[in-house]
């Protein structure tokens, strides 16, 4: 048995770099054609490109998550192109790290902008499609730290977290229509986002992990792949966590 996606239409958001990145590869080898979503419409343009090289299909899109016209847009030119909208995964996200008390209002608003009313423009436009097909998979990409806390993260793990809630209010909402809504909280994973963290905070961390190392992009994408799958029909309003075991014990 091996899981195919063939005749499924994806919209992967924050999918120019990183996890979003090897997320959009990874459906589209399962057969899915993918609507790559980026703010910056280059980054979005390399990912189409790398899913055709691979013989995939693909198209790409550039613009912000949070924005009402652009998603619009987006999934109405994904709609003229493939006639469906099957599978969204919610991946766009940005941190704006410092203690609480030097958090200004920007870095509280940027974070939750992208990272909860991204997901929420995403999936609410996202939603009409599934509902006519009576099928939908929408997975948002949430973080170990919406669970935990983080020092220097108040913005980013209130959005993660709040994540969570709107995960389980979706599958809720929309479980009789045959649409599922779950959450990945992926734990320290080699992207762009933690290249910047000190040596320190790289080392403590490694030293938690029991698996021994960071993840890597493609650990959280085979997850995202599974819930995407015909194999996870009988899953919605859960929390994947991919972290090497980050978490357990605490
Ligand atoms: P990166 O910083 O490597 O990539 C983020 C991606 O999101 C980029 O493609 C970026 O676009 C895109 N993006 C950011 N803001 C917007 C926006 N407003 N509209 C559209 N696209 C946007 O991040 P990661 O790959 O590391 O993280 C991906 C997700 O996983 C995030 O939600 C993050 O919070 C989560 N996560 C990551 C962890 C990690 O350890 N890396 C751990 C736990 C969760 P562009 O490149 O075009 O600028």
């Amino acid at each position: 048995m091996t899981i195919s996606l063939e005749g499924r239409v994806a919209l992967v958001t924050g999918a120019g770099r990183g996890i979003g990145k090897a997320v959009a590869l990874t459906l589209a080898h399962a057969g899915a054609q993918v609507a790559v979503l980026s703010r910056t419409e280059s980054n979005a343009q390399e990912t189409a490109h790398a899913i055709e090289q691979a013989g995939g299909h693909a198209l790409a899109f550039g613009g912000d998550v949070a924005e009402t016209t652009t998603v619009e847009s987006v999934i109405d030119q994904t709609l003229k192109h493939w006639q469906r909208l099957d599978i969204v995964v919610n991946n766009a996200g940005i941190t704006r790290d410092t203690l609480l008390l030097r958090m200004k209002d920007e870095d509280w608003d940027a974070v939750l902008q992208t990272n909860l009313k991204g997901a929420f423009v995403c999936s609410r436009a996202a939603l009409k499609p599934m509902m006519r097909q009576r099928w939908g998979r929408i997975v948002n990409i949430s973080s170990v730290v919406g669970l935990t806390g983080n020092v220097g993260q108040a913005n980013y793990a209130a959005s993660k977290a709040a994540l969570i809630a709107f995960t389980k209010t979706v599958a809720l909402e929309m479980g009789s229509r045959n649409i599922t809504c779950n959450a990945v909280a992926p734990g320290l994973i080699e992207t762009d986002m933690t290249q910047t963290l000190p040596e320190q905070v790289r080392e403590y961390a490694l030293q938690r992990i029991p698996l021994g190392r960071f993840g890597a992009p493609e650990d959280i994408a085979y997850g995202v792949l599974f819930l995407c799958s015909e194999f996870a029909s009988y899953i919605t309003g859960q929390v994947f966590i991919i972290d090497g075991g980050l978490t357990v014990g605490i």
